[in-house]
């Protein structure tokens, strides 16, 4: 429908596939997670979640006899985000449009690093190879990427925008090696928050909680028990430091933005489906409105007319959303 953010997950597991028995609930495909806002299709991240995700996107352009054109944004470049790009389908269509963001220290690093994942030693088909037209930047967090009527670009502020723009807004973690960037994408009034590779701290990360404030859809990492973090866990090694976050800090960074809606992500690969479903009913205790992501698993948010988004704007995100849930 195109008065509603969709959130759909392709891909939801940390650190590697997990593909059998034990996983088919949730579902054994690394990060990657599709955000629809209205006609426009972004993507947050290329685990091998976005292999589906990319025949998809090419029968539904067939079906609308339109190309595909997506906007994907890199949170980083570590490999269970990245590995599934080799392999999106809309990369080898000539017709299809990429416009690729992500971190970096130059803007043309990115492409660097993309090109280097798919060196002839590696992997048999370079980057330049592809077919897709793609743009492909590195961006600063205080750059904003606007999606409007007038393309994709990017902008110092989303302000002054039209009520039809997608505005995506970065924040940069050092909660995670490396650092990470989390970003929040607002189309009429409406916001999703991903923050996927990031580690909570004592007393919650309160930039983050700032940054992710009023959302009506929060993604955050919510790897490790408790025991497993405290290396209480037999058979695994403490992971505190790791740069990923307990399903405590997941809730306790949901209550402190005060968000709608929790989607548990990046669940640990040693984890089956029987304790997946346990931290998703220990997660309900501490946020009520918690759900432990999953392959397939959409999250519908109506959408504000453009005069409610306009009244939103002015009363600073005040409102609460009208939202229906789907499983
Ligand atoms: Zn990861
Ligand atoms: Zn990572």
């Amino acid at each position: 429908m195109a008065d509603e953010l969709i959130v759909k997950f392709w891909g939801v597991r940390g650190s590697y596939p997990t593909p059998g028995e034990a996983t088919v609930k949730f579902g054994g495909n690394t990060a990657c997670v599709e955000v629809r806002a209205g006609e426009r299709t972004l993507i947050l991240d290329a685990g091998t979640g976005i292999i589906p995700l990319g025949r998809d996107l090419a029968r539904r352009a067939r079906a609308a006899d339109q190309p595909v054109e997506v906007a994907l944004f890199f949170s980083h470049l570590h490999h269970d985000h990245t590995q599934g790009f080799p392999f999106f389908l809309p990369a080898f269509l000539p017709s299809a449009r990429l416009h690729i963001f992500g971190p970096g220290a130059t803007p043309e690093t990115l492409g660097r690093v993309l090109e280097l994942n798919q060196s002839p030693t590696t992997f048999p088909v370079s980057l330049r190879d592809m077919a897709a037209w793609m743009e492909i930047r590195s961006v600063r967090e205080t750059e904003v990427i606007v999606w409007d009527a007038d393309g994709v670009r990017l902008a110092e502020s989303g302000r002054g925008v039209s009520d039809e723009a997608v505005v995506v807004r970065i924040h940069r973690s050092y909660a995670h090696p490396g650092g990470v960037y989390v970003y929040r994408i607002q189309w009429r009034g409406k916001s999703v928050v991903y923050a996927t590779d990031t580690e909570g701290y004592v007393g919650t990360d309160r930039r983050l909680a700032q940054f992710a404030r009023d959302a009506n859809v929060l993604i955050h990492d919510a790897q490790y028990c408790e025991e497993h973090y405290y290396g209480q866990r037999a058979g695994f090694p403490s992971t505190q430091g790791y740069g990923h976050s307990t399903v405590t800090m997941a809730c306790e960074l949901a209550a402190a933005a005060e968000v709608d809606r929790l989607a548990l992500f990046h669940h640990e690969p040693a984890y089956d489906d029987a304790m997946v479903t346990q931290l998703e009913a220990a997660a309900r205790m501490l946020f009520a409105e918690s759900v432990a992501a999953r392959e397939g698993m959409e999250i519908k948010v109506k959408a504000l007319s453009s005069l409610q988004s306009l009244g939103k704007r002015s009363a600073d995100f005040s409102l609460r959303s009208t939202k229906e849930k789907t499983d």
